[in-house]
């Protein structure tokens, strides 16, 4: 018997698992590792944070998935990989052979990294990714915000990072909400149409625009490269994520930002053993389910086609949205409904019978 080795309960994992559900293959052992029960859907992170949603209506149940897929769970976080045994370890030591491993753990902040370049990070911030611990620890940050108005500041230029203060903004009105923007501009590559648009809304919010970059984090106060110092009770990392630490010893090759590289096929171009999704991989959004399911039929297989650009949104205000894709971007109630209607949808597919 194959056995094939999810790692990660990604949302390109999650959509194999639920097609898997109405096709399992014969001969293959199917096993996921993720350290967690339960995926949190990275898009309703924000309403959580502004108070429009429960954290369990952020949450997607892996069980009955993997029951229907067929598949096990082992609880676990992946430390190593070698890829000439064909083996990963996990960060409890304990180690799984596998014949084909699939990756999809998502983007980390590198804790070390940040910490180089932000010294008082580690001890001070308190980090977006992983997601899990966050949507944990926010709700303390709300129940200290009911004795006396917060400083928050959020550290981050991306879409995530605009929408997360936007959400803070919403939950903590009485607080105040800096976004610490760096000196690159907001959201990095977007036409500067979209970054005066979020600027607009992040102004008509009350949620302050710094473009400075942090040099470092103490207790109640950020450091930035101007020399100023910035007030802060909760300073919130939400800088960009990057691919996981253990990635680099595993022989694998990567990509400049340390992803896995990508055939058209979605595999590894050095070890085609090995899949890749999502933000773990050079590909943004590779095919892996079919790339995957031809696997299993032993069919030949396909070359990726590129998939449509992702739509972007941006949640603010009451329930409304902007919603950047390709060169457009565009706001407003209907955005916001469409947001609502998509992630429904979204998790309908994962929590129906
Ligand atoms: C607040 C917020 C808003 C967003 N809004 C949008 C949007 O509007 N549009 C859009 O396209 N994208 C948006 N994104 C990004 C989008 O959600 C991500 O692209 C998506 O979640 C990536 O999914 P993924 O499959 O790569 O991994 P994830 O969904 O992050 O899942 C990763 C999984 O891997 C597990 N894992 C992590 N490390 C390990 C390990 N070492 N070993 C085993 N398992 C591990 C995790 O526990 C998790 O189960 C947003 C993200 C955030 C945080």
């Amino acid at each position: 018997m194959k056995k094939l080795l999810l790692l990660g309960a990604g949302q390109a994992h999650l959509d194999l698992l639920s097609t898997l559900a109405s096709q399992q293959p014969a001969d293959v052992q199917l096993t996921l590792i993720a350290p967690y029960p339960l995926h949190v859907y990275a898009g309703m992170v924000p309403r959580f944070v502004a108070g429009q949603h429960a954290l369990e209506n952020c949450l997607i149940s892996l069980e009955p998935i993997l029951k229907k897929a067929g598949a096990r769970w082992l609880t676990g976080n992946a430390a190593a990989l070698d890829v000439k045994e064909n083996t990963l370890r996990l960060a409890d030591g304990s180690t799984f052979g596998f014949d084909w491993l699939s990756i999809d753990t998502g983007a980390l902040q590198n804790r070390q990294q940040i910490e180089a370049v932000m010294p008082g990070a580690r001890e001070h911030g308190l980090f977006v990714r992983p997601l899990e611990a966050f949507c944990a620890l926010w709700p303390r940050v709300t129940e200290l915000a009911t004795s006396r108005p917060m400083r928050i500041a959020i550290i981050g230029n991306d879409l995530m990072s605009v929408e997360l203060a936007l959400a803070m903004r919403q939950r903590l009105p009485g607080s105040a909400v800096t976004l610490l923007a760096g000196t690159g501009g907001l959201a990095g590559a977007m036409v500067p149409g979209h970054e005066q648009r979020i600027l607009k809304i992040l102004r008509e919010h009350r949620v302050t625009v710094l473009p400075d970059r942090v040099v470092g984090i103490e207790a109640q106060q950020v450091l930035l490269a101007s020399g100023a110092r910035l007030a802060c009770d909760v300073p919130i990392v939400a800088s960009a994520g990057s691919a996981p630490a253990w990635l680099s010893g595993s022989a694998l090759t990567l990509d400049v930002h340390g992803q896995i590289a990508l055939d058209v096929f979605g595999r590894s171009i050095s070890h085609p053993k090995v899949f890749a999704a999502n933000e773990v991989s050079s590909r943004a959004k590779p095919a892996l389910t079919k790339n995957l399911l031809a696997l299993l039929a032993g069919s030949p297989a396909r070359r990726h086609q590129s998939a449509p650009d992702h739509l972007h949104f941006v949640a603010y205000g009451q329930r409304r949205a902007l919603l950047v894709w390709r060169g457009l971007s565009m706001q407003g109630r209907w955005a916001g409904w469409l947001k609502d209607w998509l992630e429904r949808r979204y998790l309908r597919r994962y929590r129906r019978d």
